[in-house]
């Protein structure tokens, strides 16, 4: 039995290929109209300026699959900070965040320098003779800033630069993250420097360091080669040994994706992980989005798209991974409504673009990958639970009745022929439903790996309706929060410039 449904519909496909969006001229930054199309079964986006021609950009390499994300788009909760700027140039030149913003902050990103010790070509950060390093002043301010967001303060924060890790300085700003009260406090490392010093490792675990975001781009020295101009999967080793030692136990992989730079290797690194669960949690593939104008040639000859990350997987796993078991990100808003309901105040909810990013969890059994969509009707219980969310009447009988009938109902949504193993899926559901403890996943956990991605988007690709959902945002020593694509794309420069100083006055 499969619980796998049949998604295309043609009133949906038509509804998301006939939308007119808003984009940018990639060579003069001005707002243009963009229109999507298919052409033997992509979705391309077509945009004109005036001033320079037409501009068709590989959108989407699956139509079906673009059709069946695009059934989860919802509007998010909105921003209710006093400090939510007015709209008055426009999006994304409001950033932010302005009242027109409708994903609060997710995970908020914090530069904290743009030096680093390795010097790669697919690299965003470029120190550019300059430096670029908040203080301990400004970082407090930019936590607080992201602490102090209304209706949901952020939950989790990432410190990225440069290089995070050439701060000596980390492990305090980590404490302070955490007595400022964020649950999620995670660093993107390029891992040389916790390759280098366990000590190091260790005091970042003392911190409260949750998670490390490991740069990753394969199994063997040619990805790294072709990316970052040296071999660095023996330091990748070293840094994974290093987190087990000092009990850094939850490290997501990142490879930055790039055709023929590693896109033959997305099996062996899933394969790679399955093996060292014990510290790997989850691996996130970040298709390449191209920083600045780049030419079309080349975009071709590099790009990736979600959809063509997950035929990948599904080619290199042989099968024991389809792109039927990825979701999009605002796949899991009806438990975040749920949640709501019950607590009577808004939580955190993914209500990001469908387009940004796709995510499934698989169980590893004797060297198995097993989907969870292959035992659990995912689809069926999110349906479940957004209902009878919509339905809670808030009170507090009402919300023992909730309860009641989604536990009776929850073992319909479990296959239990095909649990694989001895686990128990529907004692673990209960444990999540009834407690909402995050212990009841502990046996999950331990033997599963989270599959994500997220295409972040760039001057060709860009769509406004995606940006505005955004949730993952850069907090900046202005004082502003500001969407990760817009940052990247338009922003990056002039908060850098301001508050960066030439490399011979830094200290
Ligand atoms: S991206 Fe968001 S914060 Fe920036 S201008 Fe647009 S709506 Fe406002
Ligand atoms: S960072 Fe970019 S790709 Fe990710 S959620 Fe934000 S807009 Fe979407």
């Amino acid at each position: 039995m499969s619980f796998l449904r049949e998604y295309v519909d043609e009133k949906m496909l038509q509804t998301a290929l006939d939308k007119t969006v808003s984009s940018l001229c990639p060579v003069c930054l001005k707002v243009v109209s963009a229109r999507f199309f298919s052409e033997d079964g992509q979705v391309f986006m077509e945009k004109r300026c005036d001033e320079h021609g037409i501009f068709r950009e590989l959108y989407w390499s699956d139509l079906s699959l673009f059709n069946r994300f695009n059934k989860y788009l919802c509007d998010g909760q909105g921003l209710k900070s006093p400090g939510a700027s007015a709209s008055t140039k426009g999006c994304p030149f409001d950033c932010g965040l302005c009242q027109n913003h409708l994903t609060p902050t997710l995970l908020g990103n914090i530069d904290l320098t743009n030096r680093c010790d390795m010097h790669c070509p697919i690299c965003f950060a470029d120190a550019g003779g300059r430096v670029f390093e908040p203080d301990m002043d400004q970082i407090r301010a930019m936590m607080q800033n992201l602490r102090n967001e209304l209706p949901v303060p952020c939950p989790a924060v990432q410190f990225s630069g440069g290089e995070p890790t050439v701060r000596d300085d980390l492990p305090d700003i980590v404490a302070m993250a955490r007595e400022m009260g964020f649950a999620q406090i995670q660093i993107a490392t390029n891992g040389l420097r916790l390759a280098a010093s366990v000590d190091l490792c260790r005091s970042l675990e003392k911190s409260g360091l949750n998670t490390v975001y490991l740069q990753f781009d394969g199994v063997t020295a040619q990805p790294y080669q072709a990316a970052r101009g040296r071999d660095l999967f023996p330091i990748k080793l070293k840094a994974l040994e290093n987190f087990r030692k000092s009990g850094l136990t939850s490290v997501v992989l990142v490879p930055t994706l790039a055709k023929g730079v590693n896109d033959h290797q997305v099996g062996d690194i899933v394969r790679f992980a399955s093996k060292s669960l014990d510290i790997i949690k989850g691996i996130n593939f970040q298709p390449i989005s191209f920083a600045g104008r780049t030419e079309a040639a080349m975009r071709a000859e590099k790009r990736i798209t979600i959809p063509d990350l997950l035929a990948l997987l599904e080619e290199q796993t042989d099968g024991e991974i389809t792109r039927d078991d990825f979701y999009p990100v605002p796949f899991v808003v009806p438990v975040s409504r749920l949640l709501a309901a019950k607590l009577g105040s808004p939580t955190p909810a993914f209500t990001v673009h469908p387009c940004c990013g796709a995510a499934t969890y698989v169980y590893s059994l004797d060297g198995r990958l097993i989907p969870i969509t292959r035992f659990i009707d995912v689809e069926g219980l999110m349906e479940m639970v957004n209902n009878e969310a919509e339905n809670y009447d808030g009170s507090r009988l009402g919300g023992l009745k909730l309860t009641g009938k989604i536990l009776r109902e929850l073992p319909k949504f479990v296959d239990e022929a095909r649990i694989p193993g001895d686990l128990k899926v529907t004692r673990m559901l209960f444990g999540v439903f009834r407690n909402g403890t995050r212990d009841a996943l502990t046996e999950f956990h331990s033997k599963s790996l989270f599959l994500g991605a997220m295409h972040f988007q760039d001057l060709y690709n860009m769509d406004l309706e995606r940006l505005k959902r955004c949730g993952i945002h850069y907090a900046t020593p202005d004082g502003r929060i500001i969407p990760f694509c817009s940052y990247n794309t338009l922003h990056r420069k002039g908060v850098e410039d301001k508050f960066s100083v030439p490399l011979h006055r830094h200290v």
